[in-house]
């Protein structure tokens, strides 16, 4: 029996994970996924938001601003990636003023560090791709970029260190509730129990939440968010995130320095039936292209490498729904968790141990609990002195496996090994980057399933790309004589 059950391995489950795991208290996270984070933690803007455009009193407003400083404390202890840029929203024409004036002073009620006005001119001296057509801008310095993914992955491995158990391939489809107790019935037909339930199942959530509320008080409607992902030969085209003043569509179409050095260009957004649908559209690509240039001068086109979508969870209840249910004791909906979910995701966490559950359960510290993660090594960014070192303790560090981004067998191999592990080819590029580069994993991706497939002594051809039942190879072609 679990004290606590947490469905969805998104960075809010994983968040909640580790900040539960503060007590002493049982936890199991299940995602229906073979890896975790692969919805809209993994596709999204990858911003954190300095908390200019909520409305002043909303769950958005609040726990994105405290998201936005508790980020500093996850970048030392969980090692979470971090580009302190600061962001430029930009009023194009003067019809635009008087909404970015607007814009200032709810940032200033939101309690953002930092906002202030500049002329087109000012701000152009300091971004020159900046468009020449700029009018003014709202300079918001306390804007990061992060690797979404990755908050994801240390915030539950940490989790993990500090004894939260979890599981993958566990899709959660029935949750019953008797004599206080709640039976949660999985795809594969396993049955595990919880005290409480934490449903956090980001664009599902309304799914889940109807396996047991006879009223959901929450309709999920999926909104499809497009990019345009540029080579990081381009690092430095533009040092701040871009905005445009935002429109009843939600933020626009942005220009965003990556941390790895890319820059990316959008999202759209479009309502669509499928929260799972991710396909690109050519005429939504088109648009990225006419509306970044009018944010931008000369924006490199020719270097775009990929392009890839997300989906946001927007709910019908217009804020994040973070409550406990009204007709069941101990199940809290964490609802409507779209922008800015993945800055607030670690204030959202803290308000719902520290003030929903605490509300109703008594928490015992964990004396045991370690907030630091583990770091792991990038080959490509040591020194020559420390990369020889590194090579005579494991030759492996000595075998390129990822041209593009230098990453070597040795880190494939621990990022297949570390706690939470990856086991297919794409799991892997989310961990290690091998495949994430110019040729999109053209040149490393089969070293990498031969990696994968003699790590976990599995046969080549059940080696997976992304999903379960995904593989790569499908059989031999020439068999040797
Ligand atoms: C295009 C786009 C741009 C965005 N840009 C930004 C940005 O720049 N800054 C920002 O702050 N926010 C941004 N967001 C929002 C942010 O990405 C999300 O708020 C955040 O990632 C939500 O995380 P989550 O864990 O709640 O949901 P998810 O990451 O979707 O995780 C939910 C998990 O639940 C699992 N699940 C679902 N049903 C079940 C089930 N029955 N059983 C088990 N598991 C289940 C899913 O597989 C999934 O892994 C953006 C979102 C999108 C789509």
């Amino acid at each position: 029996m679990y004290d606590f059950i947490i469905i969805g391995g998104g960075v809010t489950g994983a968040l909640i994970a580790r900040t539960l795991s503060r007590y002493q208290v049982k936890v199991c996270l299940l995602e229906k996924e073979s890896d975790i984070g692969n919805h809209a933690t993994l596709a999204n803007s990858a911003i954190i938001h300095a908390g200019f455009d909520p409305e002043p009193g909303t769950l958005k407003a609040r726990l994105g601003v405290r998201g936005n400083a508790m980020y500093e404390t996850l970048h030392k202890e969980l090692h979470v990636p971090l580009l302190r840029t600061g962001a430029y929203v930009v009023a194009r024409h003067e019809d635009d003023v008087a909404i970015l004036n607007a814009l200032y002073e709810r940032a200033l009620k939101n309690g953002v560090e930092g906002a202030k006005l500049l002329s087109g001119e000012q701000a152009r001296k300091l971004e020159p791709a900046l468009h020449r057509n700029s009018v003014k801008v709202l300079d918001l310095p306390s804007t990061k970029v992060t690797y979404p993914w990755e908050v994801a992955l240390s915030a539950l491995e940490n989790a993990v260190s500090n004894g939260v158990e979890y599981r993958l391939e566990a899709e959660v489809v029935g949750i019953v509730r008797t004599d206080k107790v709640y039976a949660v019935t999985l795809a594969n037909g396993h049955a595990l129990k919880s005290k409480a339930i934490i449903n956090a199942a980001g664009a599902f959530a309304d799914k889940v939440a109807g396996m047991i509320e006879t009223h959901v008080p929450y309709k999920i409607t999926p909104r499809r968010g497009e990019y345009l992902v540029l080579d990081k030969s381009v690092r430095g085209f533009v040092e701040r995130v871009l905005y445009p003043v935002p429109t009843e569509k939600g933020k626009g179409v942005l220009v965003v320095p990556q941390v790895h050095g890319n820059i990316l260009l959008g999202p759209t957004s479009e309502f669509q039936d499928s929260p799972s649908a991710v396909t690109n559209h050519q005429a939504d690509l088109s648009m990225i292209r006419q509306a970044a240039s009018t944010l931008a001068e000369a924006i490199p086109f020719d270097k775009v490498i990929r392009t890839f979508a997300g989906v946001r969870a927007t709910s019908s209840a217009k804020d994040f729904y973070i409550r406990q249910s009204l007709e069941h004791r101990g199940f809290y909906h964490v609802a409507g968790i779209d922008s800015p979910g993945l800055t607030a995701a670690p204030a959202i966490a803290e308000y719902v141990v520290e003030t929903l559950i605490k509300q109703d359960y008594d928490l015992e510290s964990n004396p045991d609990f370690n907030p630091y993660g583990m770091q792991y090594p990038h080959f490509h960014e040591a020194s020559l002195a420390k990369k020889r070192q590194m090579i005579a303790e494991n030759p492996a560090f000595g075998n390129i496996v990822c041209k593009c981004e230098r990453v070597t067998e040795a880190e494939v191999l621990m990022h297949i090994h570390r706690p939470c592990g990856g086991h297919s080819v794409k799991a892997i590029k989310k961990r290690a980057r091998a495949g994430s580069g110019l040729c999109q994993g053209g040149y490393c991706e089969g070293t990498v399933v031969k990696l994968l497939a003699r790590e976990l002594k599995q046969p080549l051809e059940t080696i997976d790309y992304y999903r379960k039942d995904t593989p790569i190879l499908m059989a031999e072609t020439k068999v040797k004589r």
